[in-house]
C-alpha cells in the first residue's frame, strides 16, 4: 500500500492500474530508482506533476533549449495519476471540432484539430524512435450505439468535419459494428481512423526514462505543499524545496490544491472514471471477432469505453462514476468496490461471451472535466512566471502532447501559434458555484442514469428525463453527439444482463 499526500489531503493508493502493474516490475533497477526532493535545490524551470503533461512539457523545453536545468516534482511516481491509469485511447480532436471552432475561431479550430491528429501520429513515431514499447497500434476508434436511442447521435459531429472538407468519420453498418467491436449489442456506428491505442503506463514510464536521459531531474514521492515568492518562485515539499525562475503546474485535477489556483474550482468538475480488466482470454476474442486493435466506445452519456490488451484481456471503462463537491476528492476516486462491480456488470452485459470470465484488476482515477470539454492554459494572475495547463476532460492521452507544446511556449515566453490560440487564455467557461453545482449535477446524473436504463431496455425515456439530461456539460470522452444537445456525465446502469 502506498501513501500519497496531495494538496487535497493524504490518500491511500490501494489499486494501481493493470497498466502500472505490468510496467513497473519490468523496469531495470536503475529505472525504478526514485529520488525524493531534499534540501534546497535550484532549477531554471520546475514542473509540478509527472504525468503526460509535465513530462511532455519537460521534453519540449529540452528540445528547444537543451541547456535548461529542469526539475519535475511529483507527489507519487511518474504515471501514478491519470496518465498511468487511463483507457489508452489516443484520440484526435476531430470529434471536438465544433467546440474548438466556437472557442478558437475557424482557422485556429481547424488547425488545432489537425495538430491533434498529428499528435496521435507523433506518439507512434516518438515511441518508436526512443524505444518506448507502449503497444502503440494505430487502428482507429469505433464509436457505436449500444441502444436504439444512441443511433445517429454522431451525425452532427461527423458533419462538423466533413462540411469543412475533412471526411474523418466513416459509417459502420450494424453487422460491421458487431463484428469489429465484438458485441451483439451494437446497432451501428462510425469509425474514426485517426485514433490509436497505447498501454498508458508504459507510455508514461517511457517518457520519464527519456526525460531523465535528457538530463531532466525527477523528484518523486515529493508532494508539493506550496509555491511561494516571486522571482524566483519557491516550490516546497515536506522534504525540501526548489527555487526556480519559472514554474509549470501540470497537476490535473489536483491543481486547485495550490493557493494560486483555488479559483479554478469552478472551471472544472472532478469526475471519477472507473476501469475493470478481465483475465487474458484471447480465445474468446478470437471467437467473437474482436481481433483488431480498434478502440470502442458507445454513445451514452455515461460512456462505456473499452479496448483489448496485448495479452487478450478486455479493459472496460465507464465514465462519470462519482462527482466531487467543490473539487475535493478522496479515496473513492482511486478505487471503489461498488462502482467496480457496476462497471463489471456493464462489461458482461455488452460482452455476454465474457459473462463467466474473471475480473482481475479494477481501478479508478480523477477526470478534470471542463464545461466544454477543452483544456485551458495560461499564467497565474499575480505571477507571470507561474504557468498552468489542465482540463483535458478525459481526453488527454494524445492532446497532452500539444498541451506540453503550449506549456513549453508559455514557460519560454514565446509568442507563437500555440500561445496565441484561445486555449492559452485561461479558463473561459465556469460551472455554477457550490452547492448549486453539486446538487444540480446530482439531479442531472440521476436523470441520465434512469434515462439510459430505460433506453437499454429498448424503451423510450420520458421527456422530463431527456430534458434534465440535456443540462449535463459537454463530453466525458468526446463531444455531444446530437445537434443542439450536450453529451455528458457518465454513470448509468444498463438493463440487467438477461
Ligand atoms: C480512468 C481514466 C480513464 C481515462 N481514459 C482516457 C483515454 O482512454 N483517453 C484519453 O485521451 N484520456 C483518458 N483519460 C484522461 C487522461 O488520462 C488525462 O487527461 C491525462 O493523463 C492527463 O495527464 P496529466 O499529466 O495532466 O495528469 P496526471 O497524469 O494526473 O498527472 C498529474 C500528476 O500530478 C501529481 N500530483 C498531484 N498532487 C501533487 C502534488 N501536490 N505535488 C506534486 N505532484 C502532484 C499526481 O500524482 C499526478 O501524477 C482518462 C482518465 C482517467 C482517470
Amino acid at each position: 500500500m502506498l501513501t500519497l499526500k496531495s494538496p487535497t489531503g493524504p490518500r491511500e493508493l490501494t489499486h494501481r492500474s493493470l497498466w502500472l502493474q505490468e510496467a513497473l516490475p519490468d523496469e531495470t533497477p536503475e529505472a525504478r530508482e526514485r529520488e525524493r526532493l531534499t534540501g534546497q535545490q535550484r532549477a531554471d524551470i520546475c514542473i509540478l506533476g509527472g504525468g503526460y503533461t509535465g513530462l511532455w512539457t519537460a521534453l519540449f523545453l529540452k528540445e528547444r533549449e537543451p541547456s535548461l536545468d529542469i526539475a519535475i516534482v511529483e507527489a507519487d511516481i511518474c504515471g501514478g495519476g491519470a496518465s498511468g491509469r487511463n483507457g489508452g485511447f489516443a484520440l484526435s480532436w476531430w470529434s471536438k471540432l465544433s467546440t474548438l471552432v466556437k472557442q478558437c475561431g475557424e482557422d485556429d479550430g481547424m488547425w488545432l484539430a489537425e495538430q491533434s491528429e498529428e499528435a496521435v501520429k507523433f506518439l507512434g513515431t516518438f515511441s518508436e524512435e526512443y524505444g518506448i514499447e507502449c503497444d502503440f497500434r494505430h487502428e482507429g476508434w469505433l464509436w457505436v450505439a449500444s441502444s436504439e436511442a444512441q443511433l445517429d447521435t454522431w451525425v452532427s459531429t461527423a458533419e462538423a468535419s466533413s462540411s469543412r472538407g475533412r471526411d474523418v468519420f466513416q459509417p459502420l453498418s450494424t453487422e460491421e459494428s458487431q463484428r469489429r467491436g465484438g458485441s451483439p449489442r451494437y446497432l451501428g456506428g462510425i469509425f474514426d481512423p485517426t485514433a490509436a491505442r497505447v498501454q498508458p503506463a508504459l507510455l508514461a514510464r517511457g517518457l520519464r526514462r527519456v526525460a531523465r536521459e535528457r538530463g531532466v531531474r525527477i523528484y518523486e514521492d515529493s508532494p508539493v505543499t506550496s509555491v511561494d515568492g516571486t522571482v524566483p518562485l519557491i516550490v516546497r515539499t515536506p522534504g525540501g524545496s526548489v527555487s526556480a525562475d519559472t514554474v509549470v503546474s501540470a497537476l490535473n485535477a489536483w491543481t486547485p490544491g495550490l493557493r494560486q489556483f483555488e479559483r479554478f474550482r469552478r472551471a472544472f468538475v472532478t469526475i471519477a472514471s472507473d476501469i475493470v480488466a478481465t483475465e487474458p482470454r484471447p480465445d474468446l476474442l478470437l471467437a467473437n471477432g474482436w481481433t483488431g486493435a480498434e478502440l470502442v466506445s458507445d454513445s451514452r452519456m455515461m460512456v462505456h469505453y473499452h479496448r483489448t490488451t496485448a495479452d487478450g484481456r478486455i479493459a472496460f471503462g465507464k465514465g462519470g462514476g462519482a462527482m466531487s463537491a467543490a473539487g475535493y476528492f478522496g479515496d473513492a476516486f482511486h478505487y471503489d468496490r461498488g462502482r467496480s462491480e457496476l462497471t463489471a456488470r456493464h462489461l458482461r452485459w455488452l460482452y455476454p461471451d465474457f459473462a463467466d470470465v474473471d475480473i482481475t484488476h479494477a481501478w479508478s482515477g480523477p477526470v478534470d472535466r471542463t464545461p466544454n470539454g477543452l483544456p485551458f492554459f495560461g499564467r497565474a494572475k499575480e505571477r507571470e512566471n507561474l504557468v498552468y495547463g489542465l482540463g483535458f476532460s478525459g481526453n488527454g492521452v494524445a492532446p497532452c502532447v500539444n498541451g506540453g507544446r503550449i506549456l513549453a511556449s508559455l514557460a519560454l515566453r514565446e509568442d507563437d501559434r500555440w500561445t496565441q490560440t484561445a486555449l492559452a487564455r485561461g479558463p473561459r467557461n465556469f460551472f455554477p458555484p457550490e452547492p448549486v453545482r453539486f446538487l444540480g449535477g446530482s439531479v442531472v446524473r440521476r436523470a441520465i442514469r434512469e434515462k439510459e436504463r430505460i433506453e437499454d431496455a429498448g424503451s423510450e425515456a420520458p421527456a422530463i428525463l431527456k430534458y434534465l439530461a440535456g443540462f449535463a456539460p459537454e463530453t466525458y470522452f468526446k463531444l455531444g453527439p446530437k445537434a443542439g444537445t450536450q453529451q455528458a456525465l457518465p454513470g448509468s446502469e444498463p438493463a440487467e444482463p438477461k
